[in-house]
């Protein structure tokens, strides 16, 4: 068990396929079971931990387990023909390198940079480029600190999936601390800053506080800094009782007396996570440093594809004094076949979930899609001018001034991601559709480089 007893602190270890044999549990699994963990994870990113086996998983519940789902590799996830032939590989015991090579072409096939991240969201200083760096809304820039750039586990759903297979040289990284702090005195619209990954609470607070420490400068007063994590789930030790734990809550303890607003954005994705006595203690900690915790995460089918599950979780995080924040619909790379509902199956989700909490959980926004116009909700599903529709809003547009715009998509009830949806047959196109179409067309221009067109749907509407 990895719980302190008398001043012993919890070490982290970790599990990938190389050491996969040493899993807590992995006993527990079939030979078939195996199998896939092997040749699924020559695919898709594998990485647990102790504490996620040892006390999230329920090993007599295999394989439908969700902490299970959530962190290992499963056969549905990769095509059945891949799956074949990279067994066929695995039992032949070809050699890795052959194996890989197979592998990274499957890679490629799996949309590893879903919309329009890369060409539309890299900002500029002085016609510099900041690759660690996206700015798509006005208020907030996220920040991908380089030694932050992999997790305590991986979530099999991950949408950053590419960035932790090495798939090509595109991963949202910078070295440059100097980067950030320049691009946000040239930004004064920005407001908040995110810290995301990976996991930037994978890094050694000593590095995490290099970052952070010249944004408490007075010159940054307006600033809100944001830590998006899943420590709290994976490694809640972090907070707690691990050999770097006291100097984290120290470097917290120092943003918020430095008059800033710390908001971790937690990354939970089912009860279970919130109901160990690690986790429990580590949101007290984290509160008590004058933080709040904001709490997000994608609806996942296998996972948490239940309102009862939302409900449940929305309760206990509004106990522990958390603030649920956003349910999202899972994106359309990696292994989303294996993962996605219908999108109008997630509005159920959702709907039960809301109304089975009280006002202080409904604070969750949702389902919400990152797609490339922005952040967009599916509100209902009703009838307008006798035609049935997706009633939708823009909860963050590209353009700020698209933002809680109500509009429609027409109903289908196969969709099950934005670049499913249409336009109502009574509108002519989206109501940002030429406007976007002019950021996308000055982006590639500016990128310098023929990229292809992909405005968040299959089909531009011409009509
Ligand atoms: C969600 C998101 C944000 C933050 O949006 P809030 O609604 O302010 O939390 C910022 N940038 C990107 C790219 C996002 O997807």
């Amino acid at each position: 068990m990895v719980q302190a007893t008398n001043g012993q602190r919890p070490v982290f270890r970790t599990f990938q396929r190389r050491n996969m044999e040493d899993i807590p549990g992995f006993d527990r699994l079939t030979e078939h079971q195996q199998l896939v963990t092997d040749v699924v994870s020559r695919v898709l990113p594998f990485k647990t931990n102790n504490y996620v086996c040892e006390q999230l998983i329920d090993w007599d519940n295999i394989p439908d387990d969700p902490i299970y789902q959530l962190t290992f590799p499963q056969e549905g996830m990769i095509d059945p023909e891949h799956f074949a032939t990279i067994a066929d590989m695995v039992r032949a015991e070809l050699p890795a390198k052959e194996i890989d090579e197979v592998a990274r072409n499957i890679q490629r096939s799996l949309n590893p940079h879903p919309s329009g991240q890369v060409a539309m969201n890299v900002p500029q200083v002085d016609g510099e480029p900041m690759p660690g760096m996206q700015h798509k809304y006005d208020e907030t820039v996220l920040f991908f600190p380089a030694q932050g750039q992999t997790c305590h586990a991986y979530c099999t759903y991950c949408f950053r999936w590419p960035q932790f297979v090495k798939l090509d040289d595109l991963k949202f990284a910078t070295k440059e601390g100097g980067n950030l702090v320049r691009y946000l005195r040239a930004h004064p619209e920005a407001t908040d800053v995110l810290f995301t990954g990976g996991d930037p609470m994978i890094m050694r607070t000593e590095i995490l506080r290099r970052y952070i420490e010249p944004l408490l400068e007075p010159e940054f007063e307006r600033l809100t800094i944001r830590i998006g994590t899943k420590a709290g789930a994976y490694w809640p030790h972090r907070f707690v009782d691990d050999k770097d734990a006291d100097e984290t809550l120290r470097l917290f303890d120092d943003i918020t007396a430095a008059g800033r607003h710390l908001a971790i954005m937690g990354h939970y994705s089912h009860p279970v996570e919130l109901a160990t006595e690690a986790s429990e203690k580590a949101v007290r900690n984290i509160l008590n440093t004058g933080a709040v915790i904001r709490c997000q995460a994608p609806l996942i089918r296998h996972v948490n594809d239940d309102s009862k599950i939302w409900a449940d979780m929305i309760r206990r995080e509004v106990k522990l004094g958390c603030i649920p924040y956003y349910m999202f619909v899972e994106r359309d790379t990696g292994a989303k076949r294996y993962f996605e509902l219908p999108l109008e199956r997630a509005l159920d989700v959702y709907n039960g979930a809301f109304r089975d909490v009280s006002g202080l959980g409904r604070t969750m926004r949702g389902p919400s899609m990152s797609a490339t116009p922005g952040k967009v909700q599916v509100l209902d599903i009703m009838q307008v001018n006798g035609e049935k529709v997706f009633a939708m809003r823009m909860l963050q547009g590209r353009n700020a001034d698209w933002t809680n715009r109500i509009f429609f998509a027409a109903y289908d009830p196969t969709a099950v991601w934005w670049d499913d949806l249409k336009p109502a047959p009574f509108d002519d196109g989206f109501f940002f559709d030429p406007e976007l179409n002019e950021m996308h067309l000055a982006a590639v221009a500016a990128a310098d480089a023929p990229v292809p067109v992909n405005l968040g749907r299959k089909e531009p509407s011409s009509a």
